[in-house]
């Protein structure tokens, strides 16, 4: 059996060494498109915003977690999530690993405290944040009713 902990033990470094690597270089835009930080779920709502009309900015370095789509129109941030990293509740994307369940466990602990840690540090700060799950962004469920209710709302304000 040593083949298989050879392969897990190669999986969990390339786990790391990429949250590594995306923590470092979020504050690069350059970088994180490199790693990854584009990722197609988050090109695909951005597509949507702006066929819709809305400005926003990306990545901002500023905010807390440093957001993926910012609307200061609208006092509004949309944050794309992995149903896996990011545990979206009751998904069928939001599995575990059954080997090293500790480390798996740690992480996504990690993970969920950050991101509950940046949603009340962004409300602090008169900000609405908006979360996007990949599985929303499948053919099938986009754009979700999270999304079109901000949009509608974003456009009674506008009008
Ligand atoms: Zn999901």
């Amino acid at each position: 059996m040593l083949l298989p902990e050879i392969e897990l033990s190669d999986t969990l470094y390339q786990v790391i060494s990429e949250m590594d690597v995306k923590s470092k270089f979020q504050r690069s835009e350059n970088m994180s498109r490199i790693h990854g930080k584009d990722t197609k779920p988050e090109m695909i709502v951005r597509s949507f915003l702006h066929r819709h009309g809305f400005r926003f900015r990306l990545h901002s370095k500023v905010l807390p977690g440093h957001p993926d789509i910012v609307l200061p129109k609208y006092r509004t941030i949309i944050e794309v999530r992995g149903c896996f990293w990011h545990r979206h509740p009751g998904c069928k994307f939001t599995t575990t690993p059954a080997s090293n369940l500790e480390f798996w466990q740690k992480k996504f602990h990690e993970n969920v405290r950050r991101d509950e840690a940046q949603s009340v540090e962004l409300r602090k700060l008169g900000w609405d944040l908006l979360v996007i799950w990949g599985c929303e962004t499948s053919r099938k469920s986009f754009p979700p009713p999270s999304l079109l209710d901000f949009v509608r709302k974003a456009k009674e304000i506008t009008q």
